[in-house]
């Protein structure tokens, strides 16, 4: 069982911004669906 919630978080796509696409880092858990430089727009 706790196999499977590893794997699922395996398989989580990556963040990505909302505006410009790019990809945004897991260490930002509290931003929205954009990237700090699209939030500062
Ligand atoms: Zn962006």
């Amino acid at each position: 069982m706790v196999q499977n919630i590893i794997e699922f978080f395996k398989n989580l796509p990556p963040k990505k911004c909302a505006e410009c696409g790019k990809q945004i880092e897991e260490q930002h858990e509290c931003y929205e669906t954009k990237c700090p430089q699209c939030n500062k727009l």
